[in-house]
């Protein structure tokens, strides 16, 4: 995936769905990113919070650090990153100090979107830094991934009872369109 050219917003964001579909493989919630500069994928990543244990380790944090080692700079120039769910406040945070011109999504996040839907810190008046927003690319498809693995997640109690049920059904309702 890294180094291929996408033509249009639509070819970027079915990549950044691939993404979110490796997720599923370590039962993460399935949201992914990739980062497009001058037409080539540099960063392509999915949610890894399960996987890692890290709190941070979402998959726009991930893009951003892989875009800025290729680059060799924090600055995310020239780029742009799609995402398949609408980013958190602590990735528009991350997004907005890694100075990315543009951010384009696909489903919102009404619970805790800070890309318009709850807080809209991606383009805040009062940051030094606002970042061009496109929403509701594919959302359709993103967020049918998102529904169908807190469906099955509901369905299915996991190994270690009780206290994960419990988180599952709080993620469902803070991450799911
Ligand atoms: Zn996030």
């Amino acid at each position: 995936m890294l180094g291929h050219l996408v033509s249009d917003d639509a070819a970027a964001m079915a990549l950044a769905l691939q993404q979110a579909s490796l997720a599923l493989g370590h039962d993460d919630v399935p949201v992914g990113a990739i980062i497009v500069r001058d037409g080539v994928v540099i960063a392509a990543r999915h949610n890894e919070r399960e996987l890692t244990g890290d709190p941070t380790a979402h998959a726009e944090v991930l893009a951003i650090r892989d875009a800025a080692d290729h680059i060799g700079h924090w600055r995310l120039e020239h780029c742009t990153l799609y995402v398949t769910l609408e980013p958190c406040t602590m990735c528009a945070g991350a997004l907005v100090n890694s100075r990315v011109p543009r951010v384009v999504f696909g489903a919102s996040d009404p619970k805790a979107g800070a890309g318009g839907s709850v807080y809209n810190v991606l383009a805040d008046a009062r940051l030094n830094h606002r970042c061009e927003i496109t929403s509701g690319l594919m959302q359709h498809e993103c967020g049918t991934i998102l529904r169908e693995f807190f469906a099955k997640r509901r369905k299915t109690p996991t190994s270690t009872g009780p206290a994960s049920t419990d988180s599952a059904a709080t993620d469902a309702g803070n991450e799911t369109a």
